[in-house]
């Protein structure tokens, strides 16, 4: 480490060959697969080791998605690969590296000790998920990716790698198109007299930063992940389908999807509004109230919100929303009693959700007797956080849960800024419609893929070290001056602003949009984006994590929101959203085969999907070009 002097500080210059953002399951992969090909010289930095959507989050089977290995399947990379391509608006070529990484991905995980269920031959079991065409589908249990996490940072320590912990990244260094390090902010040492400042000169960066969960208030990520997008957005990193979310009904007060058996036990959907005044909401917007219980029930396996099922499962999304975001309600589920329809028995139900509770063992009275019938470990779920299903109803929003779409990459996962890659939820490898469990997949592909590129790949052109520190002074100096070290007093604006942007995101940029309110949005952002600056002068050095979360949040809302109005415009309601205008396109199919791509400094444009590569896979021709990529 070596230090420079700025503005008479004296800031540390770390430099590496690589360095990767993010403690989450892309940022572990990505570090412990350089140093296995022998590229030792890199360093982990992140805002919180044990922060992110990987570590902390799960669901009633959290599902990881590779390519079918049980006997009874026949699956193939080409097969996977269609099946990830016809998402819509997907590239082939990442599709492709998805599917032929999977095997690789899965069985590295398996022998790090992730317990991926096999039965007494050792076949991994898979099952069907949504959008799947084959049982591709495993599960670890609830807590998949947590242990994909734990296995992968055991690795990483084992290996030395350096970890740089509490330490946020709060701008990339570009020259010359290239990228060329990083500034950080050591979130302890925000009193020093340097408030924390750090630079990291690299020629390769991972960015595993995940999704941009903080740009809404309903939020299904984990309270720790807030992502940091903005970070390539603002580097001139092109994006792809930013406007591609996955939303569902979830629980508020304990982050956490309401699937499964949770919406297949039947509880009631009731809200209260200001005055205390509680009433069961469903049976008022259907002419036949059993139709809303048997909707409820399909809820239960059709989780995210699909424009495609609006009189269908969908329409309870919409009506907790029309509760909640219209109506200004608190909207719970509610396990107590027994939905207003079911009070004369269960003749109502539909023959599927009959059956399916009667096979259950569980034609008995109240949704909680029911649950702790079917899946007791869901009512724990929730004891052990706080919250007893038998003595209170249960708080719930449709939430944001994952973003599809993110920052635009090569078949290598590199991104438009030479150097610079992104993997895991932060890239943009989805379109529309995604398999269950291809994100976490998706992670582990991705990071193989960037460290490979790294160790393997050649760079024509690199960043200048020199313009590359001189471009980082003259932004510390700036930051330094203008923020009062002795003030020791938060500045109540910077989370008060980026509380209301998330709010706003969630009335009108979430699974229901509105693009005069979105148009709208865009223009507060931009004024936001302008004072931000100014704002530097009155807060103190304790708000610099808030202050530059505010700017990220501010340009990937910029972001995210012109691709939303793009695509409102050009395809109307697709996907995981609906537009609310009458004169909204609708679902518009000639877009299916093109990514919409934004770029900060051009906007959006949409542009044709690279098609899956048609591979000369004879031996001799794929043995030699190998021999001349990866061994010379
Ligand atoms: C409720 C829920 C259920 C899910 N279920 C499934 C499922 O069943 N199957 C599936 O495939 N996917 C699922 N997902 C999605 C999947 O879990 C995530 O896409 C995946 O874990 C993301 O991993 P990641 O490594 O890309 O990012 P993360 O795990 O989110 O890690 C991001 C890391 O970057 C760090 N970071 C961020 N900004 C900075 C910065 N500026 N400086 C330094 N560090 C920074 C964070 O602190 C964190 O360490 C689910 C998601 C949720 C929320």
């Amino acid at each position: 480490m070596k230090e420079i002097i700025i503005d008479g500080h004296k800031i540390p210059v770390h430099k590496f060959s690589a360095i990767i953002i993010g403690s989450g399951c892309a940022g572990f992969n990505a570090a412990d697969t350089l140093f296995d090909l022998g590229q030792t010289d890199i360093a982990i930095v992140t805002e919180g080791i044990n922060m992110g959507t990987s570590r902390n989050t799960g669901s009633d089977k959290q599902t990881y998605y590779k390519m079918a290995v049980q006997s009874g399947e026949t699956d193939s990379v080409d097969a996977m690969a269609k099946t990830l391509f016809d998402g819509k608006s997907v590239n082939g070529d990442t599709a492709l590296a998805e599917a032929a990484a999977s095997l690789r991905s899965f069985m590295k995980l398996v022998n790090l000790g992730v317990p991926f269920p096999t039965n007494e031959y050792g076949e991994f079991a898979g099952y069907r998920t949504d959008h799947d065409t084959g049982r591709r589908a495993t599960s670890a249990g609830p807590l998949t990716s947590k242990y994909m996490t734990e296995a992968l940072e055991r690795q990483v320590l084992s290996k030395g790698i350096t970890i740089f912990d509490n330490t946020m990244i709060v701008k990339l260094i570009t020259d010359n198109g290239c990228i060329a390090g990083a500034i950080g902010i050591d979130k302890t040492r925000l009193y020093d007299e340097n408030m924390g400042f750090v630079i990291f000169l690299a020629d390769n960066i991972i960015l595993a930063t995940g999704g941009p969960a903080g740009i809404y208030q309903n939020s299904v990520y984990p309270p720790s992940q807030k992502g940091m997008s903005g970070l390539a957005i603002g580097a001139g990193a092109k994006c792809a389908n930013l406007q591609e979310w996955q939303y569902g009904i979830a629980s508020v007060d304990f982050r956490w999807n309401l699937s499964g058996t949770y919406q297949q036990v039947l509880p009631r959907y009731i809200s209260i509004d200001e005055n205390g005044c509680e009433r069961e909401f469903l049976p008022e917007y259907f002419e036949n109230p059993a139709d809303a219980v048997n909707l409820v029930f399909m809820k239960g396996y059709q989780w995210p919100f699909d424009s495609q099922k609006l009189s269908g499962s969908s329409m309870i999304d919409m009506l907790v929303y029309r509760e909640e975001i219209e109506l200004g309600r608190k909207v719970y589920m509610d396990f107590r009693s027994e939905p207003a329809v079911l009070k004369n028995g269960f003749e109502v139900l539909s023959d599927e959700a009959y059956e399916y509770l009667q096979k259950s063992g569980a034609l008995i009275s109240t949704p909680i007797a029911r649950l702790a019938k079917m899946n007791p470990k869901a009512i724990e779920l929730y004891k052990s956080h706080g919250i007893d299903l038998y003595s209170e109803p249960l708080r719930i929003t449709v939430a944001a849960q994952h973003n599809n779409g993110g920052i635009a990459v090569d078949k290598n996962w590199e991104t438009n800024i030479s150097g610079l890659y992104a993997a895991g939820e932060v890239a943009g490898t989805f379109g529309v419609y995604r398999p269950g469990g291809s994100a976490l997949n998706s992670t582990q592909a991705g990071s193989l893929r960037a460290a490979e590129h790294i160790r393997y790949g050649t760079h024509e052109k690199r960043a200048d070290e020199t313009c590359a520190l001189e471009n980082a002074s003259i932004l510390i100096e700036k930051w330094l001056k203008a923020v009062n070290k002795d003030n020791k007093t938060l500045n109540p604006a910077i989370f008060e602003k980026t509380k209301a942007i998330a709010a706003q995101m969630s009335a009108c940029g979430a699974h229901i949009r509105r693009l005069k309110d979105l148009e709208k949005m865009k223009t507060d952002i931009a004024k936001m984006l302008e004072n931000t600056e100014s704002l530097l002068t009155e807060i103190c050095p304790a708000d610099l994590p808030g202050w530059f979360r505010l700017r990220d949040t501010g340009v990937t809302v910029q972001a995210v929101v012109s691709s939303m109005i793009y695509a409102g415009k050009y395809i109307g309601s697709r996907g995981g959203s609906i537009i609310l205008e009458e004169d909204a396109a609708h679902g518009n199919t000639e877009y299916d085969d093109k990514v919409l791509v934004y770029d900060i400094h051009s906007g959006c444009s949409f542009e044709p999907v690279r098609l899956i590569p048609e591979c000369n896979n004879w031996f001799e021709t794929v043995w030699n070009e190998y021999n001349r990529r990866i061994l010379q």
